[in-house]
């Protein structure tokens, strides 16, 4: 071997070595950030290699509240309850939050509305969508007056609209259906929770709300994907969610519950949890994990924890 081909030999398996050395400290550097678990969606092929996406699942007690992010930009899903608004505003600040593009709020409950007030308070707010259900409450009435004060965009979803969140991010609204009302004849707000399914490139998310049973069949019954990475578990993790018929439809490799540490309610229920951890889905809980963060790129996904207790 001359030394022309020594030398072309020396710097190819350099070349390879450092390719190799970057590859396995990307998958690394993803898997052990924040010091919790993680999972991933591998084997998918990366079809939509874009700007990274994150789905922050915030630890603000009993309720929801679901900060997502791509190139600076904020999207929020609820908005966690009254009593934690401080908490979810601080949390805000600290992930960079100034500007809010659009808030969803799934139903008028408390502990998805409650943070509305400092939120609008505390941050440009440009759009607001929900599901249309009037509710009786002070909190309630105050977010329309801020809304029709601070000339806030304002628009109720219907099954089947399309909310583009970010460049390549889509909210195809899959609930409410039709208005389901409960055994007194009255609205039934958790079944009236706007659901929707997120998809960026090939990796997509359920986002249910409170959504119940009842709802679930409404939209089982609609047909359409409804097959997703993650689920974000319906009603804190209620026995009333989560139906068998619902947890095959979307297949979910990984499920998302927030729920406050010792909860009145029992939130997230063992049967519940039986189910998810019979159909082999990794858990997530705001009560033992804190604030749970997912990024994706649009191919595979991370999941990670704050803490683990
Ligand atoms: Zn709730």
């Amino acid at each position: 071997m001359n030394l022309f081909r020594k030398l072309f030999r020396l710097v190819t398996v350099l070349v390879l070595s450092l390719a190799l050395t970057a590859a396995f400290s990307a998958c690394g550097g993803a898997a052990s950030s924040g010091g919790g678990a993680s999972s991933s969606s591998g084997g998918k092929t990366a079809s939509a290699a874009g700007s990274e996406l994150t789905v922050r699942m915030l630890d603000i007690g009993q309720g929801d509240a679901f900060l997502l992010e791509k190139d600076g930009k904020f999207v929020m899903i609820d908005t966690g309850d009254i009593e934690h608004r401080e908490q979810t505003v601080s949390l805000l600040r600290k992930y960079g939050v100034k500007e809010i593009e659009k808030v969803i709020i799934t139903h008028p409950h408390a502990d998805h509305l409650g943070g509305m007030a400092g939120i609008m308070k505390n941050f440009k707010v440009d759009a607001v969508y929900d599901d249309g259900m009037p509710a009786n409450t002070g909190s309630y009435k105050n977010y329309l007056k801020q809304i029709k004060e601070k000339k806030i965009s304002y628009h109720v979803l219907k099954a089947g609209e399309d909310l583009e969140f970010f460049d390549g991010v889509r909210f195809h609204v899959l609930g409410p259906v039709k208005v389901i009302k409960d055994q007194k004849g009255n609205s039934d707000f958790n079944n009236n929770s706007i659901v929707g399914r997120l998809t960026y490139g090939n990796f997509s998310m359920m986002f249910t709300g409170d959504a119940e049973k009842e709802e679930e069949k409404t939209i089982l019954d609609q047909g359409g994907t409804l097959k997703s990475d993650v689920l974000k578990t319906g009603h804190h993790g209620s026995r009333t969610s989560t139906s068998p018929a619902f947890l095959k439809a979307v297949s979910p490799k990984a499920a998302l519950i927030s729920c406050g540490q010792g909860n009145d309610y029992g939130h997230p229920h063992k049967t519940t949890l039986d189910k998810l951890e019979k159909a082999k889905v990794q858990i997530y809980r705001t009560d033992r994990n804190g604030t749970v963060t997912l990024t994706t790129s649009g191919s595979t996904y991370q999941i990670r924890k704050e803490r683990e207790s």
